[in-house]
């Protein structure tokens, strides 16, 4: 089928003003060599990646929680990010004045965040705690100047920080808990990463992106489902694809490496990664972030692509997670 371009780019412009587009791309030098690593070590976890989910949802499914419940854990998670944090995040994660709440059935729980309020849709499972937490990770990134100052590529890294809290926190409370949450991580950041490719076919896709996207050539993981009737039928959906993969599909690995990162640190050190992290002003850029948390270099990037597969599939293979040492400014 014959590409219709204009048509894409009039959905595109529709759906995302062409500065908001450019603003949340996250830079070719970084995207580049941070996926090149990821590819190279995650392939041969990729087969396993639909097994994985129907057993990580089995087991979330099994883990009831109540909306007080998992308000709760994740004002237990600001309270450990300080002060200040726990008491923006009060009236934020309560249900209410900007938080509003739908059921749903088992299995169709989601989270979505806006510049004025934040949804989330409970089955009350245990996915619900960890949507809680990504979503009011969005926030907490508006605490200085207003989330809708901070670009978006720059704001899943806090939610996925906050993410990140979240199952570490459910690891220590062992059990069947920690099972479930271990086998959640690991399958839904093992589906972020398998979209790449996807992503990439999106991003090929769009008009005057054709080359760029060859700076990813070697990803050949698979070939990408046939999506072009899909796009040309809904063209705002390869818009969303290629977007995702500046929001996500790049920010749930890379927090991996800088929440090991902050962990590593000592406690001065902590409260400036937090300050550039959640303290966002409309001047913080993504290198200002990586830098503080010890990036600055291809080779470091480079490091925390194989220490985010590391520790995203060490639950099936620990021999297999390497060593993660950052150096922090
Ligand atoms: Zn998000």
């Amino acid at each position: 089928m014959q590409l219709n371009y204009n048509q894409f780019d009039k959905y595109t412009m529709n759906a995302f003003p062409a500065k908001i587009m450019e603003e949340a791309f996250v830079p070719d030098e970084i995207i580049g060599p941070f996926f090149e690593e990821l590819r190279k070590n995650v392939i041969r976890y990729l087969p396993i990646c639909l097994h994985l989910q129907a057993k990580a949802d089995a087991l979330v499914d099994g883990q009831k929680r109540t909306v007080d419940e998992v308000t709760a854990f994740t004002l237990k998670l600001c309270q450990d990010l300080g002060p200040d944090f726990y008491n923006f995040a009060i009236p934020v994660c309560s249900e209410g004045k900007y938080l509003q709440i739908e059921k749903v059935e088992l299995g169709k729980s989601e989270g979505s965040c806006w510049n004025d309020s934040m949804e989330l849709k409970v089955d009350g499972s245990l996915r619900d705690t960890i949507y809680h937490a990504h979503e009011t990770g969005h926030w907490l990134s508006g605490m200085e100047e207003g989330v809708s100052n901070a670009r978006i590529n720059i704001k899943e890294l806090q939610s996925f920080f906050l993410e990140e809290m979240a199952y570490e926190e459910l690891q220590n409370q062992g059990g069947d808990i920690a099972i479930a949450a271990q086998f959640f991580r690991s399958a839904r950041y093992l589906q972020f990463i398998r979209m790449i490719p996807d992503s990439l076919y999106a991003l090929a896709w769009n008009k005057g992106n054709e080359n760029r996207a060859t700076i990813f050539n070697d990803w050949k993981i698979s070939n990408p489902t046939d999506y072009e009737e899909e796009f040309v039928e809904k063209p705002w959906f390869a818009t969303n694809l290629h977007h995702s993969m500046h929001r996500h599909l790049f920010a749930a690995p890379l927090s991996v490496a800088l929440y090991q990162a902050y962990k590593s640190a000592n406690e001065d050190q902590q409260q400036q990664m937090l300050k550039t992290l959640y303290k966002v002003g409309s001047k913080t850029t993504l290198k200002d972030i990586l830098n503080v948390f010890g990036i600055h270099t291809v080779a470091q990037l480079q490091n925390a692509a194989r220490f985010a597969v590391g520790s995203i599939t060490g639950g099936f293979e620990p021999s297999t997670v390497p060593a993660y040492r950052p150096e922090v400014c």
